[in-house]
């Protein structure tokens, strides 16, 4: 609720913090309990900091994020009800560590179980995602990008967790392995009755795997609401934009990838006005004043086109 993030910037001269950037700018949304919400954005839009805010590791500026109604934490158990999931395996492993302890050390942390009952729970979360048991004894070097991704999976689940927070879990895999990622996640959030929170640069995989979206730019919210409707019906330009530039197999509709021009402006200096008034092809005059989020039709949209609350034709 209300979520803001700003990070100190150093100063080269004088070594102490003069400018701050504000990575979330006053960011609200609500995930249902069995649920997929996802974040889209492109790179600096505030997505990856924003699962860390929920995962508690950073702390927000100002605002608060509630699980179940309370404010996050405040209970034990939050934080082993949440886990995280990350881009690169390569990062999150241990190159050190095998598929056991890696698995298992949760349960370890915890003190949940003894040896026998551990390595009993690893082999049947590697059976949920689809590794084969011996995989147990292997080290990260010895699996492929989408196996190693599967151990982070399972690694999330062994603790019997909520809620997944997970960054671009499919981006850093072969095309061909990022498919089967996602159909995995899907079955694994229908039977483990998981709620996911899905952040992610791509509106094609939003379609496929999420209910509710949030559309990011520059930190702000530009457009929220049910995928389904965002995706047939786009409102805010760069929601367009985004969906436009989803590379066309159709060489004739190449024209529309050409929406989305222009730099993301640096979140140093962000633009006045509307944050996306330096690429937006429908900028007007009222754009110079910073569009509140408000409720159109479905869903909210910050932008002036909408100013009336009804559909611009625009
Ligand atoms: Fe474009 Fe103006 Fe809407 Fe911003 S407020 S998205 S600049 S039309
Ligand atoms: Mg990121």
């Amino acid at each position: 609720r209300n979520l803001t993030k700003r990070f100190p910037i150093e100063d080269s001269i004088f070594g102490k913090p003069v400018k701050f950037l504000k990575a979330v700018d006053d960011v609200s949304f609500e995930v249902d309990k069995g649920g997929v919400f996802s974040l889209v954005g492109e790179s600096g839009s505030g997505k990856s900091t924003i699962a860390r805010l929920i995962c508690g590791a950073y702390q927000p500026s100002s605002g608060e994020i509630l699980y179940k109604g309370n404010p996050i934490g405040r209970t034990k158990t939050d934080y082993r009800n949440i886990q995280m999931i990350f881009q690169d395996p390569d990062a999150s492993l241990n190159p050190r560590k095998n598929v056991f302890s890696i698995i298992e050390e949760g349960l370890r942390i915890h003190r949940l179980g003894n040896l026998r009952e551990r390595r009993e729970k690893v082999l049947t979360i590697l059976d949920s995602v689809g590794l084969d048991r011996s995989t147990i004894k292997k080290f990260p070097h010895e699996l492929s990008g989408g196996q190693k991704q599967r151990v982070s999976v399972a690694r999330s689940l062994i603790l019997q967790p909520e809620l997944l927070v997970l960054d671009e879990p499919t981006s850093a895999l072969d095309v061909s392995v990022q498919a089967q990622m996602l159909n995995l996640l899907g079955d694994l959030q229908k039977e483990f009755l998981l709620t996911y929170v899905f952040i992610t640069h791509d509106l094609k995989i939003v379609s496929q795997i999420s209910d509710h979206v949030a559309v990011l730019y520059l930190g702000n919210i530009m457009e929220i609401g049910p995928v389904d409707r965002i995706i047939d019906n786009p409102l805010h330009p760069y929601t367009q934009g985004l969906l436009e530039s989803v590379p066309q197999p159709d060489p004739s509709k190449k024209a529309a990838n050409e929406i989305l021009m222009g730099e993301i402006p640096s979140p140093v200096n962000p633009p006045k006005g509307c944050p996306f008034i330096t690429r937006c092809p429908k900028a007007f005059e009222a754009c110079a004043i910073k569009p509140e989020l408000k409720v159109v039709g479905d869903r909210k949209v910050r932008c002036h086109l909408y100013d009336t609350g009804g559909n611009s034709n625009a």
